[in-house]
């Protein structure tokens, strides 16, 4: 049997909340099924209103006693002792991601849980080295004043995260709440729990006092996560996941004027001109497709090729994509993994229809793939490449969420760049080209929060993040990370 697998034979059965320092009791509970063959890995708690009240109290008690007198230094030590234990029980993580996701090994190993210690430890490091501004100033009446500011934690912080990225994108936001000295109510999604359940147990054995954090299991409509959202000594919400749920979540907020900071769906666009590097462009298109099922928020949908190389291109990256193998991600060599769940792969397969219906072209895929064993009970679907679509079809202005992308052919600069822009969504762009100076001007006119050029996916933390449009609102990472989790305050002294 595989390694991983092996590992994953002996991760809990019963994943529970973390409230107040315990794994509490067990109450009602929902099945975690395997996307790769569908069988049940474990009973995750459904919290009820009462346990979501009992930890946003425990992280309010928390954030009234000594975590809030830490200084940053001693929260960094906290942070690098989380991600220490991370990395002591690094095979552990890496199985419980490939098991709740079926995520290929490789990946969970270099980007999931390498990912997740770097956010504890990038927040550590600038937490632990961050200035602040100061302004020497005269009042009216000719007083001496020093202005400066300080960051305050805001309070108790709701983290609610989703599937695709389960332990990334929990942490990267949980490593800069407890940075900035707030307390935190974690709900991952029901989809993906136990990577959480094991943060939940490496915070515990860390010694950050009790209700510092609290993780509570469960949905969204009328359940854990809407009940986190609406109770009143929340005094922040971090959100990733659908932009409907932002919206929803957005209204649940309104009323109590909380913060709010939302990373959201997207519709992205990759831009590949004539003078590309050919093949860097192919690979660069078939791993910001293709990663992860193209269950990344920052995956390419839409592909727009310069004509004169369009039929090229087409054909080499079909031949690529044709290439990868799709299935368990136990058996050596597959290169791609399920939809997280049979419902998620119904959706996805309702687009492959619907581009037929739309008169698209089906280069490849567009099917689900046979294997003959436990496999035909999980999530699968072939890696897709459609062309012929109109700009305005649904199949290339909708967010899919799977291993596909639709290819269109484009003439002139200004023209692609304006189809690329017409997107309600604004999160991530690509732009593959040799010319350095197109590649600026088209980066700085796309009107989403990130740009790559002749790249995809490189992050460095102290950047940025976040979307436009129907993709965000708000920035995190590095100093926007620690304004959005901190009251930021001035201090005005007379000083003479
Ligand atoms: P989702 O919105 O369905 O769920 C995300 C989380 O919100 C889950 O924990 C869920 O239980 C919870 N939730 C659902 N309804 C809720 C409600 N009414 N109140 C409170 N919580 C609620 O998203 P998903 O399907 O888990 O994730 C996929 C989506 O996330 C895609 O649209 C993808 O583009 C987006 N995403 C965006 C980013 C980004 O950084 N912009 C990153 C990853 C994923």
């Amino acid at each position: 049997m595989d390694y991983y697998a092996e590992i994953a034979q002996r991760l809990p059965r019963q994943l529970r909340c973390f409230v107040d320092g315990e794994f509490v009791a067990w109450k009602d509970s929902f099945p975690k099924l395997s996307p790769v063959d569908g069988r049940e890995l474990s009973q995750v708690t459904e919290a009820d209103a009462a346990t979501v009240d009992a930890a946003v109290r425990a992280a309010r008690r928390a954030h009234n006693g000594p975590w809030r007198k830490t200084t940053p230094a001693q929260r960094a030590e906290a942070l690098r002792r989380i991600a220490d234990g991370i990395l002591d029980r690094f095979d552990e993580f890496v199985a419980a991601e490939v098991a709740d996701t079926g995520r290929p090994i490789a990946q969970a190993r270099a980007l999931d849980v390498a990912r997740a210690i770097s956010n504890f430890r990038t927040f550590a490091d600038l937490v632990s080295t961050a200035h602040s501004e100061c302004f020497e100033s005269s009042g009216a009446d000719g007083t001496q004043l020093l202005n400066y500011v300080t960051r305050k934690p805001l309070g108790v912080v709701g983290v609610i995260s989703p599937w695709n990225l389960p332990l990334l994108l929990l942490t990267w936001k949980v490593a800069p709440a407890l940075a900035m000295g707030n307390t935190v109510v974690a709900k991952p999604s029901e989809e993906s729990p136990t990577s959480a359940t094991l943060l939940a147990d490496v915070i515990r054995d860390a010694g950050l006092p009790n209700g510092v954090f609290n993780l509570i299991h469960g949905h969204g409509p009328n359940a854990a996560g809407e009940w986190l959202t609406r109770h009143p000594e929340i005094d922040a919400i971090t959100f990733t996941g659908e932009s409907r749920t932002g919206s929803t979540i957005m209204k649940a907020v309104a009323d109590g004027v909380k913060n709010v900071s939302f990373e959201l769906g997207g519709k992205n666009a990759a831009i590949v001109f004539a003078d590309a590097d050919f093949d860097a462009a192919v690979e660069g298109i078939l791993r910001s497709s293709f990663t992860n099922a193209g269950q990344v928020c920052m995956c390419t949908e839409r592909v727009y090729v310069e004509r004169s190389i369009f039929e090229r291109f087409v054909s080499e990256l079909k031949a690529r994509t044709k290439a990868l193998r799709v299935g368990s991600p136990y058996v050596a060599g597959n290169t791609t993994g399920p939809m997280i769940s049979k419902g998620h792969r119904d959706k996805v397969l309702s687009y492959f229809r619907l581009a037929v219906e739309e008169g698209a072209t089906v280069v490849t895929g567009g099917d689900v793939p046979h294997f003959g064993d436990d496999c035909d009970n999980g999530a699968f679907v072939q890696p897709t490449i459609w062309t012929g679509l109109p700009d305005t079809a649904r199949c290339v202005t909708e967010e899919v969420f799977g291993p596909v992308c639709h290819i269109a052919p484009f003439d002139a600069e200004d023209e692609v760049v304006a189809r690329v822009n017409n997107s309600k969504y604004g999160l991530a762009a690509s732009v593959w080209t040799t010319h350095l100076a197109r590649g600026h001007r088209v980066a700085q006119q796309i009107e989403t929060g990130i740009v790559w050029v002749n790249a995809w996916y490189a992050r460095d933390l102290r950047t940025p993040f976040g979307g436009a449009k129907l993709s965000g609102f708000g920035r995190e990472g590095g100093r926007h990370s620690m304004d959005f989790y901190s009251e930021i305050t001035n201090i005005c002294v007379r000083v003479d």
